[in-house]
């Protein structure tokens, strides 16, 4: 099940596809995919998170 992270409030869910409004913040938001698809990233959330690319988008956020 891939990890999609809220672009507004950073909230994480796991479903197949992302929805059209964050359930966290019920804002219509950007969903960026931040799911590990390699072995060895261990992310907060048992390794399903790429720890690289949830940084990552924060760091876009604040451009
Ligand atoms: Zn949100």
């Amino acid at each position: 099940m891939p990890v999609w992270k809220c672009n507004n409030c950073g909230n994480t869910i796991d479903v197949a596809s992302p929805p059209e409004t964050c359930p966290s913040c019920k804002e219509r938001c950007e969903f960026v995919d931040v799911s590990c698809y390699i072995p060895d990233c261990g992310g907060p959330e048992g390794g399903t998170i790429n720890t690289q690319v949830y940084q990552e988008s924060y760091k876009a956020d604040k451009k």
